[in-house]
C-alpha cells in the first residue's frame, strides 16, 4: 500500500509511541474525518490521492503495530459527515459510516469511537451502524452545557446515545477540561434519572475556554491559529484527571491541543488507581521534586507539589484580556452556507464572509 511506504510513516508511528510511553491505554487510529465525503470535501488532496479505504486501513495497521509494543488497545473512530450537514438524509450518511466501519472491522480494531458529533440525530445513526458489528462502541459529542446544535440538551443527548447502544458515553473536543466536566456532570445526572449506566468518557481540549458559547472554541477569534496562550499546564491536567476520576469518568483522555506530556500528567495523577506509572515517568517526577537539585535556591524552593498546584501562571502579554468575544454566527446543519462542496471557496464568496465578519451581523447577511 502506497501510504505504508511513505517516508513519513516513522514519524506517524513515533507520534503514537510518544502517547503509549506517556501512559495511553488506547492507540486511537488516525481515522478522524476520514470518510470519503469528508476526504474530498473542499479540495482535500488526501481524498484525491487515496481512497478512504486506503487511509483507514493504513491508520489501523500503524496503530496496531505500536499498541503491540505495549499492552494498549486500538480504537477506530468515525466522525460527523459533510453529507449530514448538507442535508443528504439517513441512508447516504449511514452509507458513509458503513464504508469506514467495514474497513475498521476488517482490520480488527478493539472498539469504535463515534466522536465529534454536533447533532444527536447523526450520532444515533453512527452508533446504529457500529452496532451492526459485535464490537463495543464509545460515543462522544463535541457539545457543552448548552446542548447540541439543534437545541437538544446535553442530558438528552447522553440518554439517547446510551439508548442507541453506546457502551461508553461522553464528550470530546470544543471545550476545556473543566467546562467539559460540568457538562458530563449534567449527562451523568440525566443518565441516572433514566436508569441508564453506561461508562463515562471525556476527551477535552488542552485549551482554556471559559469564554466560549455553544460551539466551543470554533467560535473563538483565536481559532485555530492563535490558541497557544490558552494551553493548560501539566498541573492543570493533573487536576483535570483527579476531578474527572472523582466524577466517575472511567475513560479519561484528551483532544485538540493535547501533547503527550499532558497525557503523562493524567497517567501520573492516577498512577495509584491504575497501579502503574507510565514508561516516560521513569526519568521524571510528577510534581517537580527533581528541582531539589537545581543550581538556583529560589528554583529549589519550587520543588514541591503545593507550589505548582497553587500557581496562577501569567500570560506574559501585558495587553491580553482574560476573555475573548466568541463570533457566534449561529449557523448550523440545514443552513445554505453549510452545504459542503469539493471546490475551494471562491474569491467572491470569501468577500461576503469577510464583510459579514466585519459587521458581525451574520444573521442579516444574505448569500
Ligand atoms: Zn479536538
Amino acid at each position: 500500500m502506497k501510504i505504508l511506504n511513505s517516508k513519513f510513516l516513522p514519524l506517524v508511528k513515533s507520534l503514537h509511541r510518544e502517547f503509549l510511553r506517556a501512559g495511553s491505554d488506547v492507540m486511537q487510529a488516525f481515522t478522524f474525518y476520514a470518510s470519503d465525503d469528508k476526504l474530498i470535501n473542499r479540495g482535500n488532496q488526501a481524498g484525491r490521492l487515496f481512497t478512504g479505504i486506503d487511509i483507514n486501513e493504513a491508520a489501523c495497521k500503524i496503530a496496531r503495530e505500536v499498541a503491540d509494543e505495549g499492552d494498549a488497545l486500538v480504537a477506530g473512530g468515525i466522525s460527523q459527515t459533510p453529507s449530514y450537514l448538507s442535508g443528504k438524509g439517513k441512508e447516504s450518511v449511514q452509507a458513509e459510516f458503513r464504508k469506514q466501519v467495514q474497513v475498521l472491522t476488517k482490520n480488527k480494531v478493539d472498539f469504535f469511537i463515534c466522536e465529534y458529533f454536533e447533532h444527536i440525530e447523526e450520532m444515533e445513526w453512527a452508533v446504529e451502524v457500529c452496532k451492526e458489528t459485535d464490537l463495543p462502541v464509545a460515543a462522544t459529542m463535541c457539545i457543552g452545557t448548552e446542548g447540541d446544535l439543534h437545541n437538544k440538551s446535553v442530558g438528552e443527548c447522553a440518554v439517547r446515545m446510551a439508548i442507541a447502544g453506546a457502551d461508553v458515553v461522553g464528550l470530546n473536543c470544543h471545550f476545556d477540561p473543566f467546562k467539559m466536566l460540568e457538562a458530563i456532570a449534567m449527562m451523568k445526572a440525566a443518565l441516572s434519572a433514566a436508569g441508564l449506566k453506561p461508562y463515562l468518557m471525556s476527551q477535552p481540549l488542552a485549551f482554556h475556554t471559559p469564554d466560549t458559547g455553544k460551539q466551543g472554541f470554533i467560535d473563538l477569534p483565536e481559532f485555530p491559529f492563535a490558541l497557544e496562550p490558552r494551553v493548560c499546564t501539566r498541573w492543570e491536567m493533573q487536576r483535570y484527571a483527579r476531578e474527572a476520576y472523582d466524577l466517575g469518568v472511567q475513560y479519561i483522555g484528551g483532544c485538540c491541543g493535547f501533547e503527550s506530556y499532558h497525557i503523562r500528567a493524567v497517567s501520573e495523577e492516577l498512577a495509584k488507581e491504575r497501579r502503574k506509572q507510565p514508561e516516560s515517568s521513569k526519568k521524571h517526577d510528577p510534581w517537580g521534586e527533581s528541582l531539589k537539585m537545581h543550581t538556583k535556591p529560589w528554583v529549589r524552593a519550587r520543588a514541591r507539589r503545593s507550589y505548582w498546584e497553587n500557581l496562577n501562571p501569567a500570560t506574559g502579554r501585558p495587553y491580553s484580556s482574560a476573555f475573548s468575544k466568541p463570533d457566534n454566527w449561529g449557523v448550523t446543519a440545514g443552513s445554505e452556507e453549510l452545504k459542503q462542496k469539493a471546490e475551494s471557496t471562491t474569491a467572491e464568496e470569501l468577500q461576503k464572509v469577510f464583510a459579514c465578519n466585519s459587521k458581525l451581523k451574520w444573521i442579516s447577511c444574505s448569500f
